[in-house]
């Protein structure tokens, strides 16, 4: 018996899968579907798949050997909504039959052990993940990390993938029991959302927004009570877990006294799912409600900040740049000209799009760690594009992207930065302000 089946065969989901017409105008937008070729791995197949579920028509031996292995081989990038003229809403099909796979895996004891510290333990807790950052970053410095990297083919694929991905860590952090005040000419204040990986492995970027952000003129606070978006609890198949993280952002977030103009978030995926709370809780009957007004205040740090950029970046960088798109941040948020209306506004930078901006990197979520190969033969097609930009700089806007992005940086054995967007703007401005801060960015284009 497949159990949870019926979450395919309800009314609803069925109506859902009906919107597709099977053009197959989607395919080419698809990563998978371009890297393997076959019609179970791009999202016309992975509807059929899912529609021969929902109508019954699959036994569990099919479950377990197509329909499993084809809907976890998608990366859930929703490259293929937005290209779909017909409206189906794959974001939200894939993410239930993903549910119902997970609910119908038997993981290893390894692999439960892992999932229990990392999901249940670790994402939840800032101060333990800021622990763990710690120690990465002893293991980085020590020189431990070079001694392991090249012992790497003698490690386990998953090791191997979290030890490419782990970012250079600087694990110096700012204390949110303080809010930011705005600097110049009071526009307002702001909540800060600011994400559990991000801030424990990234803290750089969130320092950058906290700057730039009061730059523009608003007083930003973070409340230190936040906890992770739920969003590798819900890749993961554990909705559960996902809604009382979320219940919990949204009592955080929405009990702060005064009035504030938006929460911000850097981090594409997770703003995502900010911004999707009201689907996720929509059967909560307290929190429905609540869902929608918290998600209604969410917005895309480059979303806010195109709209509200009260002092310009003045400083000079002499960079040719591409922007990645994260595919949450494009698909998801429909967040597509505020990043590059925000770039185009620095003085000296160029930018050059990709051929594929819209192509996923292969980062999504966990997958670089759960699929191994898939998410390399992704990134090598995602570096290929990026090198024939000639770009010196990357710029990200999404936490997951960022750490793949350098990994791949790394693999493709080219000299390019990676940045977060507000990091870039961050620079402009301290340029501009005539600090001494001169990066490689600029001290390479120098050197030219
Ligand atoms: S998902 Fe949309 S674009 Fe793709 S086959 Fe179905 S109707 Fe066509
Ligand atoms: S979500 Fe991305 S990987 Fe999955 S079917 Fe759509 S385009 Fe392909």
């Amino acid at each position: 018996m497949i159990r949870d089946i019926e979450l395919l065969r309800s009314v609803e989901y069925r109506r859902k899968l009906s919107q597709c017409v099977h053009c197959g105008l989607c395919l080419s937008a698809c990563p998978t579907y371009a890297i393997f070729g076959l019609e179970t791995d791009g999202p016309r197949g992975r509807i059929a798949l899912m529609r021969a579920a929902a109508e019954g028509r699959i036994s569990l031996e099919d479950f377990r050997r197509a329909f499993a292995p084809h809907i976890m081989l998608c990366l859930a990038c929703r490259a293929c909504e937005t290209a779909c003229p017909s409206g189906v809403r794959y974001g939200e099909l894939v993410e239930t039959a993903r549910l119902v796979v997970e609910h119908n895996r038997t993981p290893g004891l390894g692999e439960r052990l892992l999932r229990w510290v990392g999901m249940q333990l670790v994402l939840p807790r800032l101060w333990l993940l800021k622990l763990l950052a710690r120690l990465l970053w002893l293991y980085q410095v020590s020189q431990l990390q070079r001694v392991v990297r090249a012992l790497h083919r003698w490690l386990p694929k998953t090791l191997r993938a979290m030890d490419n991905i782990l970012p250079p860590i600087t694990p110096r952090y700012y204390n949110y029991r303080r809010p930011v005040l705005a600097s110049g000419m009071s526009h307002g204040r702001l909540l800060f959302f600011t994400g559990c990986i991000q801030e424990a492995f990234l803290s750089q970027v969130n320092q950058a927004t906290l700057r730039v952000l009061q730059r523009n003129g608003y007083e930003v606070h973070a409340p230190t009570e936040q906890t992770c978006c739920g969003a590798p609890h819900l890749h993961l198949g554990d909705l559960e877990t996902a809604r009382q993280l979320a219940r919990r952002n949204i009592d955080v977030f929405l009990s702060q006294d005064g009035h504030y103009e938006a929460v911000i978030c850097n981090a594409g995926g997770c703003g995502t799912i900010l911004k999707e709370y009201p689907h996720l809780l929509a059967d909560d009957p307290k929190y429905a409600e609540r869902a929608r007004r918290f998600a209604a205040l969410v917005k895309d740090v480059s979303e806010f900040l195109a709209e509200h950029l009260n002092v310009p970046p003045r400083g000079e960088i002499k960079a040719r740049a591409t922007y990645a798109d994260s595919c949450h941040l494009r698909h998801g948020q429909k967040v597509v000209s505020q990043p590059r209306k925000l770039l185009k506004s620095i003085p000296g930078l160029q930018l050059v799009e990709l051929q594929a901006p819209d192509r996923c990197c292969g980062s999504a979520g966990v997958y670089n760690i759960a699929q191994v190969d898939a998410a390399t033969a992704i990134l090598d097609a995602k570096m290929a594009d990026i090198a024939a930009t000639g770009a010196d700089l990357i710029v990200t806007t999404n936490t997951g992207c960022h750490m793949q992005l350098l990994a791949g940086v790394r693999r493709a054995g080219l000299s390019a930065q990676v940045m977060h967007l507000v990091e870039v703007l961050d620079l402009s401005y301290r340029l501009g302000d005539g600090s001494s801060a001169a990066t490689a960015v600029v001290q390479r284009e120098d050197a030219r």
